[in-house]
């Protein structure tokens, strides 16, 4: 592939399952990932579409996040990035790809299940960033458990909660006093928004609620001018999967879309740079499915 425009197969883009038995400890390291995930760092071409705007990713190190992050810095964007203390080196990487577009990264590390991290990275942001156009609230949590509900103690339900949905309020709510008309937010819920994996249950109903929450917010802050919508990707080729999923779903993972794979991080960036842009001006409350086929509702 020479560019995310060249027309091709989707089925065979990218590696079809079987991809390998593998597990990594929480939170997931890209370097450990087989085959590597594939970001754009070769292919995603910008056509000026986020000039000069200000951008937060959360959980831009890596997966989903690191692909956004590249895909911003490419149109145009300056790019704060958040990510877990931990993660310093894939955050490093992601950090040098936005650089080596031409653009400005930060990194600030810090745990978005804290209210206070979530303040103290927009109030960083803000003033590192000379300002704030875009919040993309990517940063997420998941742990299976086969058991069920059974197996999920209060202490991981809340802090599936903390991390999912509460950083998402805390965040937006920092942040739209500095957003201006035109700004945009965007969330990550998921596929599991709508049908939700019974070893997934915490976090799949955090994902219920980030839809609602967006349909929402959508309506609160349209007279300022302000848009919110969010993005569900299907199975995507992400450390999150190996550092949370039992070994035979990652080996596996995807192979349950019609497109018969697991997506790439690649793939799904574009639907934020989209939904951050002005070409979509008259869409808010909406989602994108990134599912490979699998219908959202
Ligand atoms: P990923 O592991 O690369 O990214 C998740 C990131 O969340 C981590 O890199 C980490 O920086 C951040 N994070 C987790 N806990 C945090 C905390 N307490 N404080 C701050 N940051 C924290 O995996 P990904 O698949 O790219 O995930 C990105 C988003 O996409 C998540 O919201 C996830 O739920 C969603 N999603 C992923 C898939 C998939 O199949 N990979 C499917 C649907 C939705
Ligand atoms: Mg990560």
């Amino acid at each position: 592939m020479t560019d995310q425009h060249t027309p091709q197969d989707p089925t065979d883009q990218y590696p079809q399952p079987p991809y390998g038995e593998q597990q990594q400890p929480h939170p997931g390291y890209t370097e450990s990932m087989s085959p590597r995930p594939d970001h754009g760092e070769k292919t995603y071409v910008g056509s000026e579409k986020l000039k000069g705007r200000k951008a937060v990713i959360t959980g831009a190190d890596s997966g989903i996040g690191r692909a956004v992050a590249i895909a911003f810095a490419r149109e145009g964007a300056d790019v704060v990035l958040s990510y877990l203390r931990e993660e310093e080196e894939d955050a490093e990487e992601a950090a040098r790809l936005v650089r080596e577009a031409g653009r400005t990264a930060v990194k600030i590390p810090g745990n978005l299940a804290e209210e206070s991290e979530c303040l103290r990275l927009i109030d960083e942001a803000v003033a590192e960033l000379g300002g704030l156009d875009l919040l993309v609230n990517v940063a997420g949590f998941q742990m299976a458990r086969p058991g069920g509900i059974a197996e999920i103690s209060t202490e991981e339900f809340d802090h599936t909660f903390k991390t999912n949905v509460y950083s998402m309020f805390w965040l937006c709510k920092a942040a739209l006093p500095h957003l201006k008309p035109g700004s945009s937010i965007i969330n990550t819920h998921s596929i599991q928004a709508y049908q939700p994996t019974p070893s997934l249950l915490a976090y799949a109903s955090t994902k219920g609620a980030i839809l609602n929450f967006t349909k929402g917010l959508a309506q609160d802050v349209a007279e300022e001018g302000i848009r919110v919508n969010a993005v569900a990707p299907g199975p995507i080729w992400t450390p999150l999967q190996p550092a949370t999923q039992p070994e035979d779903k990652v080996d596996n993972f995807g192979a349950d879309t019609p497109l018969g794979r697991a997506g790439q991080p690649a793939e799904v960036a574009p639907s934020y740079v989209f939904l951050a842009s002005q070409e979509s001006s008259f869409i808010t409350g909406e989602t994108i499915g990134v599912t490979g086929g699998r219908p959202l509702a």
